[in-house]
C-alpha cells in the first residue's frame, strides 16, 4: 500500500509568525493533520514526522522519509525584510537531485493556489550555495538521501501578508488546501481520491 510521510513544519517555540496571530507551527500542524486524515480516507497510509508538542531536528524529520513513497514538508512562507507583506502565493519545492517530480510539484501548487485563490509561484528548486548539487533545505537533503523518491517542500501562502494569514488561521482554508494537497498526492500514486463525506 502507498504511504506518505508528512512534515508539519517547526514546533513550538518558532518564531514565524502572521501580524495579527498566526504562528507557522501550529498552522502546518493543522494541515498536516487534515491532510493525514484525506490519505487515509483515500486509503493511503500516512504518517507525521512530529508530535503536537515536538520539534525534531531538521535531519531527524527527513530521515522519516525513509521506507515512504512520497515526503512532503508542509510550511507557510515569508518574505525578505525589504519586501514584509508584499508578497504572496503558493510554491512547491522539489529536489535538484529528482528532476522528474517537477510536474508533481506542479500540479501541487497549481491546485493548492486554486483552492486558496491565490497566485500560483508553481514548482521551484533551491540548490545548496556552496554545493549546487544538492538541496538547500536540510529536511529534503536528509529525505533524498535516505532514498525516498518523491520529496516535496510546500510553502502553501505568505503568511506576512495579511491577505494570506487570514486564509491561514481560517480551518476551513487549511482543510481544503490539505483535500487539493490530498486529491493531487492521491492521483499521482495511482489511488481513486475519497472527498470528505457531505
Ligand atoms: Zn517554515
Amino acid at each position: 500500500m502507498a504511504s506518505v510521510m508528512i512534515d508539519p513544519g517547526h514546533g513550538p517555540g518558532n518564531p514565524n509568525r502572521g501580524p495579527t496571530g498566526y504562528r507557522e507551527y501550529e498552522g502546518m500542524w493543522t494541515l498536516s493533520n487534515f491532510l493525514k486524515e484525506a490519505l487515509e480516507r483515500s486509503g493511503i497510509r500516512a504518517y507525521l514526522t512530529r508530535a503536537e508538542n515536538e520539534d525534531p531536528p531538521l535531519p531527524a524529520r527527513g530521515r522519516a522519509a525513509a521506507g515512504h513513497n512520497v515526503f512532503l514538508s508542509q510550511h507557510s512562507n515569508a518574505a525578505p525584510e525589504e519586501f514584509a507583506g508584499q508578497l504572496g502565493g503558493t510554491e512547491v519545492y522539489y529536489s535538484v537531485r529528482q528532476p522528474e517530480n517537477r510536474t508533481f510539484a506542479a500540479d501541487l501548487s497549481y491546485q493548492v493556489a486554486r483552492t486558496l485563490g491565490i497566485q500560483n509561484n508553481g514548482a521551484k528548486t533551491r540548490a545548496s550555495a556552496s554545493n549546487p548539487s544538492r538541496d538547500y533545505y536540510a529536511v529534503m537533503r536528509a529525505a533524498v538521501d535516505v532514498g525516498c523518491p518523491h520529496v516535496l517542500f510546500s510553502e502553501i501562502a505568505y503568511h506576512d501578508n495579511p491577505a494570506e494569514e487570514a486564509l491561514l488561521l481560517d480551518d476551513n482554508m487549511l482543510r481544503a488546501a490539505a483535500e487539493a494537497q490530498a486529491e493531487v498526492i492521491s492521483r499521482f500514486l495511482g489511488v481513486s481520491y475519497v472527498p470528505p463525506p457531505g
